[in-house]
């Protein structure tokens, strides 16, 4: 079998362009115009490059991207004073601060801090507790990117066998809840899980958010599986400093993966691209409902 692969760039695209068109409806009918908020604390290169990354997106979907930059030396009270003020503000309807954040900042005190209706990373602890008990929340980005991308193989993933690799608080747990939420039945794994591989050759969906190159063997898939690959990993290039560039792969041996599965994510090109995608959909649907509007149903 060689899998079909899905094409997150693809999707994602054409999820923006659905943000897009909402976001121009609600400008011309209702005068409201979405903001975000993108808070950086620091120079650290990868989140100047992801800060961009998404203000970008933001700019080209229509909203109002409001960049604010502090310096690495910045305190947590600065911070907090930021967030109040941010919390405050009618013209910001969503506020994403971008992590890591410097030592001397406590970033659960900084999230916590955050007014759950515009917390658009949904990593507030009152989005989270809604998200487990089945309540309508403001979800991380990638998980629902995850799910997303695994509806457009399954309209359905009722009963299905899902398994997630992974259980960190901004992957993992939340990619389990939502697929539960889909009344897919759902096994979470870690470190400590036993046996691994025959856990995952359960899966008819497996999602991988574990954070090592290549770890997700061909032969721990049936047949036929669908292979969501969260990772995002950085390896040298073959022939080492004098060979290639070093590449990005993901978390699942994609070759091998190809050969089994029906259906699975490129990394990269495959779940990368719908984090910032459903950004910006949290940040439409925070914005319809801070104003009382219906959020448009496209996903
Ligand atoms: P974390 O390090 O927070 O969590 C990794 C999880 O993998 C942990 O639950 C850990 O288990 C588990 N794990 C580690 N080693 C093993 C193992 N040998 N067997 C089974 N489970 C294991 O990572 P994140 O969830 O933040 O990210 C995961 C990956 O996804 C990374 O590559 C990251 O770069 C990528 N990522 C990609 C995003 C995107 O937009 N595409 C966004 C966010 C992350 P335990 O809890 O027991 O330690």
């Amino acid at each position: 079998m060689t899998a079909r692969i899905i094409d997150g760039k693809t999707i994602s695209a054409d999820l923006r362009g659905k943000v897009t068109d909402a976001v121009h409806r609600l400008r011309r009918d209702r005068g409201v115009v979405p903001g975000i908020a993108v808070v950086l604390v620091g120079d650290n290169p990868a989140s100047e490059v992801y800060v961009r990354n998404k203000s970008k997106a933001v700019a080209e979907s229509g909203m109002r991207a409001l960049d604010r930059k502090l310096p690495a030396t910045t305190s947590e009270a600065d911070l907090l004073a930021l967030i109040a003020e941010l919390n405050a503000d009618e013209k910001v309807n969503g506020i994403l601060v971008q992590l890591p954040l410097p030592k001397q900042i406590d970033a659960q005190k900084v999230i916590a801090a955050l007014n759950p209706a515009k917390d658009v990373d949904g990593f507030h602890p009152l989005n989270a507790g809604r998200l487990a008990i089945g309540q309508p929340a403001l979800v991380p980005c990638t998980p629902l990117g995850c799910v997303l991308l695994a509806k457009t193989v399954h309209s359905s993933l009722v009963g299905m066998e899902a398994v997630v690799v992974g259980r960190s608080n901004i992957v993992g747990k939340p990619v389990a809840q939502l697929l539960l939420a889909e009344n897919a039945t759902v096994t979470i794994c870690h470190s400590k899980t036993r046996d691994l591989p025959e856990v995952c050759r359960r899966a008819d969906l497996l999602i991988a958010a574990i954070g090592n190159p290549e770890f997700v063997r061909g032969h721990w898939l049936k047949p036929g599986v669908t292979v969501i690959d969260v990772g995002i990993n950085r390896v040298p290039g073959a022939g080492g400093k004098e060979g290639q560039k070093s590449r990005i792969v993901g978390d699942v041996a994609f070759v091998e993966a190809s050969a089994v599965a029906a259906a699975i994510t490129p990394v990269p090109g495959g779940v990368g691209p719908m984090t910032i995608a459903c950004l910006l959909l949290n940040t439409l649907q925070a914005t319809c409902a801070q104003n009382g509007f219906s959020a448009p149903q496209f996903a």
